[in-house]
């Protein structure tokens, strides 16, 4: 496709042609470019940013091919070399592309919907397809508007099959992803609660999601999943499903299931046979996601021991990123599960967004990507290396190794096998740098990440990512498009770890950081963090520190302010500060009786300037405190006002944190200061549905014991066994920050999917509970807190406090980050 034919494509305007050129990548996001020829930037006004706001970075970066909105004003000049392309939107404008570019093949498409499972499905079904075929598949859960047409975009002439899935969010969505995908055959997993806020009823949700299946041959669905069913066959001719049952007749009936250890064993019919299948899970959801692919593959001609050989080589597997702490200050982004080019470029994505040191090492198995030859392929590969700025390439396999001419631009070494590696392997030649493992996963580069990982105490704390982003988005969403956002990264930001936080906000594009002291302010430049950072705390012994390292401080009195104009005089150096106001919390600000003598000190002193004027809630969090929270907002714009006509400039206003952006939203003034509420804690309970937990905190078992009744547990005593009990000492004590309030049944923590509650005193190490009852062995995982257990309401039968609780979590509990 060459730029010039999209003009017909889109119904668009070329306002620009320099040189016409074949499109080859589509880029959305200024952030993760891939300045290779033929790329094109599609500049989308999403809800957050605009993109055409980078028009000019992207440029300067070496892209040429650009589509933008008509309502925008462009001057040309700017983009000398430029291809533009005019549209009224340009999402859907890249949509009508792809959907342009599926057209061109024929081959089958399978489309996976549903609440649930999607991405598991796709994953397990591509392994067992791509035994026969060269199968295409969206990468990780490439599912949106956005991730559809960059999935599908990927299919080539020599795809023989491909699969992809949808997910929506609001009516009116899948006729785009149809037109995208244009499936042959549908799977619809199942349907659930999720994302129900953008439609009326579940009904009006199954009827949207139907609309994908439109002109499939054949669907896939579960006859259980009733409500599913009856929409399926009001609007398909009978003969097009093809369903699965547990409970009655269907085209696949399980007549029997039994569990055996880890395995579960199915009976089934299916056209009047009846064949046994060992699926290698127990777990409803896994079962059911199997039983999908099962039906599917039966439909495509699969023989019973065809589809049994590729289920056995399933395992229910993580597909997330994982960043770890390395040995010698190293960074590790962990993703040996498999790897594509698609999954290569995201993963280096997320290696570019953390930039806490200068160098980047890649450490890349054998690739597996259907429909290229290898030297296609790895002239691919050495292109995006060379564009993410990597500076070392370790190649592991027999395919990479024999491409070493493609990589002569990185340091670069090659072996054949992971074995060969480990043996010349030496800890000390990887050092404060920041190192992807990328693998698939017959090449075990887990014993890789193995040797590079810091060792460390069994208990971690792990922090979604993806849920932060989820989270800061949703604050986001209720913030006007002027209002900034400031988050507060105080106290390691919520124990979560300030760098790693810091860096994902700083890719998200938040206006001001916040820190307590100026040591986190000085921690957060030195890991390379950007953005402005107000430091609530300054000391006057700081104040040198706290220019050199560019750090804005938080005034809050008087003598603080003459401290730090003297200082700034004798050293003939300038600031920018933060004026905080005493409104009714007494604890730090400005009297209101004080605010004259400021504005007259601060009118002499042209090298201060106040970047913005602020104070605090004391109750935005509760009801009963709405007519006081009123009150101290009328001081505070009294005080605001003062100031603004006594500087003569304005400032940035703000008094808004968590609680307060979900309860005031209408005193939102210029910014607002987010805190626990990125974590997926909002204490007000108003908005908690809409936001996903974020962090994970999770032990061990050391052992598990009988005790019969009547026997004391722990210290003091405190436990008594009422029968006989079945007893687990977990690794985790208050020393780790699991608070002592959470002793005698305080606590429920989940083992294997069952609540466990804490019996006797929580020692400083470990902490006995009670399994009765609960299948579990020693080493099994034990979540304190997580997902389906949430700290607010472990904090609420404790009586502790959420903020205490996670910024207790001690150091030497390891974190984890990691993406889905
Ligand atoms: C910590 C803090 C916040 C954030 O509070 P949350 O309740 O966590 O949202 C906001 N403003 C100031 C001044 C703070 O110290």
């Amino acid at each position: 496709m060459k730029f010039k034919g999209l003009e017909a494509i889109t119904s668009g305007n070329i306002l620009k042609l320099h040189e016409d050129q074949e499109i080859t990548h589509l880029l959305t996001d200024s952030r993760k470019l891939l300045t290779v020829p033929g790329a094109i930037f599609f500049a989308i006004n999403g809800k957050f940013h605009d993109g055409h706001a980078f028009l000019e970075s992207t440029y300067s970066k070496g892209v040429r091919n650009f589509v933008v909105n008509k309502s925008k004003k462009l001057s040309l000049d700017q983009f000398p070399e430029a291809n533009i392309l005019a549209v009224e939107d340009s999402l859907k404008a890249m949509q009508q592309i792809v959907a342009f570019h599926r057209q061109q093949f024929h081959l089958p498409v399978i489309g996976i919907t549903g609440s649930n499972g999607k991405t598991i499905v796709k994953e397990w079904l591509t392994q067992i397809l791509a035994e026969r075929y060269k199968v295409l598949k969206s990468p990780k859960s490439y599912n949106s508007q956005l991730g559809v047409p960059l999935s599908v975009w990927k299919l080539e002439p020599d795809h023989e099959m491909a699969v992809f899935e949808a997910g929506i969010s609001q009516v009116g969505e899948m006729k785009f992803l149809h037109s995208i995908i244009q499936p042959t055959h549908g799977i619809f997993t199942n349907i659930g609660p999720a994302h129900a806020e953008g439609f009326e009823s579940i009904q009006q949700k199954i009827e949207e999601k139907l609309i994908l299946f439109k002109d499939c041959q054949q669907i896939i669905c579960c006859k259980d999943h009733y409500e599913v069913y009856k929409a399926l066959v009001t609007h398909f001719p009978k003969d097009k499903l093809l369903t699965w049952s547990t409970k009655e007749i269907a085209d696949v009936s399980i007549l029997h299931q039994k569990k055996k250890g880890d395995y579960l064993c199915l009976e089934m019919s299916f056209k009047g046979e009846t064949f046994y299948m060992e699926f290698p899970f127990t777990d409803e959801a896994s079962v059911e996601n199997g039983m999908n692919i099962v039906t599917l593959l039966l439909s495509f001609g699969f023989s019973f021991t065809e589809i049994q050989s590729g289920l056995r080589k399933l395992k229910s597997v993580s597909m997330r990123l994982e960043v770890k702490q390395g040995v010698n200050n190293c960074m590790l982004i962990d993703d040996s599960y498999n790897n594509d080019l698609a999954g290569l470029e995201i993963a280096l994505n997320l290696l570019d967004q953390q930039k806490q040191n200068p160098k980047k090492t890649l450490i890349l198995s054998d690739l597996y990507e259907a429909g290229l030859s290898n030297s296609q392929l790895y002239e691919k590969v050495a292109s995006l290396i060379k564009s993410k700025g990597i500076n070392r390439l370790i190649g592991i396999g027999p395919i990479i190794s024999s491409q070493q001419k493609n990589f002569l631009t990185q340091e670069s070494q090659f072996y054949p096998s992971t074995s060969l590696f480990l043996k010349e392997f030496d800890q000390n030649t990887f050092k404060r740098e920041n190192i992807l493992i990328k693998g698939a996963r017959v090449f075990n580069l887990e014993r890789v990440v193995h040797q590079l990982q810091q060792k460390m105490h069994r208990t971690s704390l792990e922090i979604n990512l993806d849920a932060l982003t989820h989270n800061l988005n949703v604050y986001r969403s209720r913030l006007q498009p002027e209002t900034k956002i400031m988050v507060m990264v105080k106290a390691f930001a919520y124990g979560g770890g300030s760098n790693e936080i810091g860096h994902l906000l700083q890719f998200h594009r938040v206006d001001y950081l916040a820190v307590a002291y100026v040591d986190e302010g000085i921690a957060l430049r030195e890991n390379g963090v950007k953005l402005p950072i107000m430091v609530m705390n300054p000391t006057p012994e700081s104040f040198e520190k706290l220019l050199d390292f560019n750090l804005e401080p938080e005034i809050y009195s008087l003598s603080l302010l003459n401290t730090f104009v003297d200082f700034l005089r004798r050293n003939d150096r300038e600031s920018g500060i933060h004026l905080k106001l005493e409104t009714g919390m007494h604890r730090l600000g400005l009297e209101t009786f004080e605010v004259e003598e400021a504005i007259d000190i601060l009118r002499v002193n042209s090298s201060i300037k106040v970047k913005s004027v602020f104070s605090h809630l004391a109750g935005a969090d509760e009801a009963i405190h709405n007519d006081f929270s009123l009150k101290q907002v009328q001081i505070f714009k009294e005080g605001v006002q003062k100031i603004e006509s006594g500087l003569g400039y304005p400032v940035i206003k703000h008094i808004l944190n968590s609680a307060g952006i979900i309860r005031f939203p209408e005193y939102q003034f210029d910014m607002v200061r987010l805190g626990i509420g990125l974590y997926g804690i909002e204490v007000n309970g108003k908005a908690q549905n809409e936001l996903r937990q974020a962090n994970t905190l999770k032990t061990i078992i050391s052992q598990i014991k009988k005790v019969s009744a009547g026997n004391t547990i722990g210290y003091s005593r405190k436990g008594i066994a009422e029968g006989e009990r079945i007893l687990a000492t977990i690794a985790i004590g208050y020393a780790d920050g699991f608070d002592r309030r959470f002793s005698n049944g305080k606590a429920q923590v989940l083992v294997n999917g069952k609540f466990a509650p804490t019996i006797g005193n929580v020692c400083m190490d470990m902490t006995m509970i009670d399994i009765t009852g609960i299948s579990a062995k020693e080493g099994d995982e034990v979540i304190l807190f997580g997902e389906e257990n949430p700290l607010m309401a472990l904090t609420q039968t404790s009586n502790t406090f959420p903020y205490e609780v996670l910024t207790s979590i001690s150091e030497r509990v390891k974190r984890i980050y990691y993406t889905e």
